[in-house]
């Protein structure tokens, strides 16, 4: 998980002052809803940052279309790092709450080309439920679906 956390107070978000051109970026793209720039870690030559440029902290605290644009610009950062670095493998890491793993409050997309032996993780827990379980689970969403 990204180390850095972002502690600017609140009405200072960090990327709502990159987006205005107050702190200096690596700008690659931008279009009406999204900006993407390279994040200053550099997990890999070319790692980029999507954000939407309406300050939204989260997933679920953007629109579907913001949601569906922010999608499309990681989808062209993808291809302009595969051409640019010839990278054979691609992560995108969107985390959501600190629970979630974000550490800035505002909504962004990681885009990661990615190599053999890279030294990049995620731990994933598997619990690897019953059938019963997977079920049961799968009913309480459906219904959450449908309200
Ligand atoms: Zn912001």
């Amino acid at each position: 998980m990204p180390e850095f956390v972002d502690t600017s107070p609140p009405g200072e978000c960090i990327f709502c002052r990159l987006i205005a051109g107050e702190i200096p970026a690596s700008r690659l793209y931008e279009d009406a809803e999204t900006l993407a720039f390279l994040d200053l870690a550099q997990l890999n030559p070319g790692h980029a940052l999507v954000v939407v440029k309406r300050h939204a902290e989260t997933l679920l605290e953007l629109t579907p279309d913001e949601a569906a644009a922010a999608m499309r610009t990681a989808h062209r950062i993808a291809a302009a790092q595969q051409r640019a670095f010839g990278a054979p493998g691609l992560t995108l890491l969107q985390c959501n709450g600190k629970e979630g793993g974000q550490t800035v409050g505002h909504f962004h997309i990681h885009v990661v080309p990615r190599h053999a032996d890279d030294g990049v993780g995620l731990l994933w827990p598997r619990k690897d439920p019953p059938r019963a379980v997977l079920e049961a689970t799968a009913a309480q969403l459906r219904a959450a679906l449908e309200d």
